[in-house]
Formats: C-alpha cells, sequence, structure tokens
C-alpha cells in the first residue's frame, strides 16, 4: 500500500535527484502535498514527527496517508520522523509505516549505535527500513532543538553506517530546524558531505533545509505575523547538495509559513468570514503550490 522508502531513495540515489519528504499535521497539509505529487508525477514521503503524533494521534494521521496513498497514482511513503521515543517506533512499526526514524544523534556514539542497531533489528523484521542520525542538526522544531551544529565526521558516519547497519543517514552539513537558522546566512558544508558520500554507500538526508521563500514571508508579514530575523537555506544550495549525494530533504517550516500566510490573509481579507473550510482551503492551495516549488527545485518531478 505504502511506497517501500528504501527503494525511493536508492532509485533517487543513482538518478542524482532528491525525494521530498513532508511534514504532516492534518488534512489539509496532507491534501496539499499529496496534490501537488500528483500534478507532478512525483513520488513523496509523508512523515509524522512525534510533535505531530502528539497533536493529531496516530491512528488520525496514519489512516490520512492510507487514504491519500490508495488514490494517489504515484508513489507515497510513510515514515516517522525524529522518532526518539521507543515505544512510539514500536508503534510505528507494529501499524505498518514504510520506515521509522531513530534519532539517537544527541546522545554519545557507542549508545547511538545500541540504540540504532535496536531499532534496525526490531524495523527489519517487517521489513520496515531506518533513517537514523549521526551529528548535530541545529535549530528548534517540534520536540527537537539542538543550539549548535556538530558536522558529522566522514570516518564515523562509516563505521556508524557498517555497525547499525541503518538504510539512510541524516547528516550535519550546517542546515539548522525551524524558521531561525542561521545568524548571518547559510553555509553548507559541501566538503564535508562530499567526504562523507565517499565513504558511505547508503542514501543521505537533509533536515532543516527549507528554504524560508522572502515571498511566503512577505505575506505572511503583510497581514501581521512576526517572523523577523526568519532565515532559510537557499535554492543554489540545496541543488549542490543534491548534487553531493542527499537523496532525501525535509521540509515543514515552508509549509508551516505557508498555511500561516493564507489563513492570516484569508481572516484579514474576509472579515465577516467564520467558515473554517474558507480559511483553510486557502493555506491547502499555498501548501500544494509551495510543496510543487520544492518538488521541482528536487528534481523528483516525473519519477514516479
Ligand atoms: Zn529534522
Amino acid at each position: 500500500m505504502f511506497a517501500d522508502t528504501k527503494k525511493l531513495l536508492l532509485k533517487a540515489q543513482q538518478g542524482k535527484y532528491a525525494i521530498a519528504h513532508f511534514n504532516i499535521n492534518n488534512l489539509e497539509i496532507v491534501q496539499g502535498v499529496v496534490q501537488a505529487a500528483m500534478k507532478l508525477k512525483a513520488p513523496i514521503i509523508l512523515a509524522t514527527s512525534e510533535g505531530a503524533l502528539k497533536y493529531a494521534g496516530m491512528n488520525y494521521l496514519y489512516a490520512l496517508a492510507k487514504i491519500a496513498s490508495e488514490q494517489a497514482n504515484v508513489p507515497l511513503a510513510l515514515h516517522l520522523d525524529h522518532g526518539k521515543d521507543l515505544d512510539l517506533i514500536k508503534q510505528a512499526i507494529q501499524k505498518g509505516y514504510s520506515s521509522v526514524m531513530i534519532d539517537a544523534s544527541h546522545q554519545k556514539f557507542e549508545k547511538n549505535i545500541t540504540l540504532t542497531k535496536h531499532v534496525v533489528a526490531l524495523a527489519h523484521k517487517k521489513g520496515i527500513s531506518v533513517e537514523a542520525e549521526l551529528g548535530t542538526i541545529g535549530g528548534a522544531e517540534d520536540l527537537v532543538s539542538s543550539r549548535n551544529i556538530i558536522y558529522t565526521d566522514p570516518e564515523k558516519a562509516k563505521e556508524f553506517v557498517d555497525r547499525t547497519g541503518c538504510d539512510f543517514l541524516a547528516v550535519a552539513i550546517g542546515t539548522s530546524h525551524g524558521a531561525y537558522k542561521f545568524k548571518s546566512h547559510a553555509n553548507l558544508q559541501l566538503g564535508i558531505l562530499g567526504r562523507i558520500q565517499s565513504k558511505v554507500k547508503v542514501p543521505l538526508v537533509l533536515h532543516g533545509a527549507s528554504g524560508v521563500p522572502s515571498a511566503l514571508v512577505s505575506v505572511a508579514q503583510k497581514y501581521g505575523a512576526d517572523l523577523s530575523g526568519v532565515k532559510g537555506v537557499p535554492d543554489s544550495q540545496i541543488k549542490k547538495a543534491i548534487m553531493g549525494g542527499i537523496t532525501k530533504i525535509n521540509t515543514d517550516t515552508d509549509l508551516r509559513i505557508a498555511f500561516d500566510a493564507a489563513v492570516r490573509k484569508a481572516l484579514h481579507t474576509k472579515p465577516a468570514e467564520f467558515d473554517p473550510r474558507h480559511m483553510l482551503a486557502p493555506a491547502r492551495d499555498l501548501i500544494q503550490k509551495v510543496a510543487e516549488q520544492r518538488i521541482r527545485l528536487f528534481g523528483s518531478i516525473g519519477k514516479g
């Protein structure tokens, strides 16, 4: 029913493009990103973070993703993003997710290996693939936050993948979670990425890589949002990262800003409106637009 995340990523690795991972929290986000995928014939990954599962519940989000995958004419995978709670990871495996992420990157190297190995054993028994993380991605989002960025060590990355058997690896090369990513500007360490790629053969994943497009921010700000100081990763650096071996790129912040901008605009321009559908339909439409831009940038258009 759901697409196999690992297969999607291995194909992307060969074809030198990246699969879009979109974080989902509600109906409108699911419909927006899935409509984008269908329009552009692109495979995508729907991802639920621990925060999203706390907000909506796994059963609801799973059901939304399931209906979407049944109706879509493109491959859709379902992924657990930043799994830290072992019970939740087990639930996702039991439920039939395509893949899970074990995020033990905040732990010491050996402990990260032990925890990741454990999840790999559980998941592989059910044919589910596993994303792990080594290094520290900066910024804050949902239940994940870190003050500093600690780049992934290429040698350690090789040892980590060899010893854990993880299927894909999230790397820290200078990206940052959330909307307030950088004090000055993005500066992805493509040299480090190159060294990781030469040693590690599994697909590589980029977190904290939203573009925070200024056109979107301007709309939100025009209708009252306080977003001063937000900063994203420019498209040019994303393209270089894909050429450097990144095959899965997570997008959450850009969808949130789209949602925020559209709802603010709808409320502001039609103050007499009180039908939630008339507030949320524009958000769904703008999310679709943003998702389409991401898919085009990642080069996965027509790959479904
Ligand atoms: Zn992340």
